[in-house]
């Protein structure tokens, strides 16, 4: 297994890093720098799942969180992957490494997960701050979990998450996926739409809670992007985890992805950058 040539640590960081909390009794975020971990499970028991793995060299953290919900040497049953940005598979290979346990993800983004293609490059002259400005630097070479790596199954269950099901919403990336729970509604959302103006070192500083569209630097499909968005508002969640952000619910996420879909394209799409003039979208 390896990680892609252009892995690196980044340096950015916001008031949430390193600090976790109970959204549900057995869903808990964590966030590392600027990015969102979660854990579904109740503590202490032995069977939880591990959704996105971090920022790059952020395993230790990982494995101490996991340790002192679940108890020690505990290791979860799996990874789940909501897509496959550096900052969602960060510390994948020492966690794997150190469990020996699967990863699934979507067919459509296996290829990314296995060394076979790169994403597209992130935009820094797309419309925002200064984390669009900083995307130039993010990796986006694809990492290669070789065989760890699984498709999750067709009929959209997910292994080792009873109850939920995984919806493809594609836009940010081609095989992203959001994870839902009919029986709370609860939505772990990956990169879908998040919380956070993430292009803005200020918002993402101070988490600044917004709705907004997918992460723009990365997103390549608007289109698709404003179609998943609209899934997921049909869904009618009644908590969101989000990849970037603090969790949103009840009325307040009603009214914000209310508001996400009617003005997605002043809210959500740039105004310019690569992938928005580049696509007849
Ligand atoms: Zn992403
Ligand atoms: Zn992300």
């Amino acid at each position: 297994m390896s990680y892609g040539d252009d892995y690196k640590f980044i340096p950015a960081t916001s008031v949430g890093s390193g600090v976790g909390f109970d959204v549900l009794p057995d869903i808990y975020c964590h966030t590392i720098q600027i990015v969102n971990i979660c854990l579904v499970g109740h503590p202490q028991s032995d069977d939880f799942v591990l959704v996105d793995a971090g920022m790059p060299h952020s395993s230790k953290e990982i494995i101490s969180v996991i340790e002192e919900r679940f108890g020690e040497n505990k290791k979860p049953n799996a990874i789940i992957l909501t897509h496959g940005h550096f900052d969602h598979v960060g510390a994948i290979i020492e966690l794997v490494e150190k469990w020996d346990i699967p990863v699934y993800a979507h067919s459509l983004e296996l290829p990314f997960l296995t060394g076979k293609e790169s994403y597209q490059n992130p935009d820094p002259t797309v419309e925002g701050g200064m984390i669009a400005k900083m995307s130039a630097m993010f990796p986006k070479d694809p990492i290669n979990l070789g065989d760890l790596v699984k498709e999750l199954p067709s009929d959209g269950t997910i292994p080792h998450m009873p109850g939920f099901r995984w919806i493809h919403t594609p836009g940010h990336t081609p095989g992203h996926v959001s994870l839902f729970r009919d029986e709370d509604k609860v939505l772990i959302v990956g990169d879908a739409f998040v919380t956070v103006k993430q292009e803005y070192l200020y918002k993402v500083i101070t988490q600044e809670q917004e709705i907004s569209g997918p992460p723009r630097y990365f997103t390549t499909d608007w289109e698709a992007a404003r179609d998943s968005v609209e899934r997921l508002a049909e869904l009618k969640p009644k908590v969101a985890v989000t990849g970037h952000g603090l969790p949103m619910t009840g009325e307040l996420l009603a009214s914000n992805l209310h508001l996400l879909v009617k003005d997605f394209e002043q809210i959500a799409k740039p105004g310019y950058g690569k992938y928005v003039n580049e696509k007849n979208n």
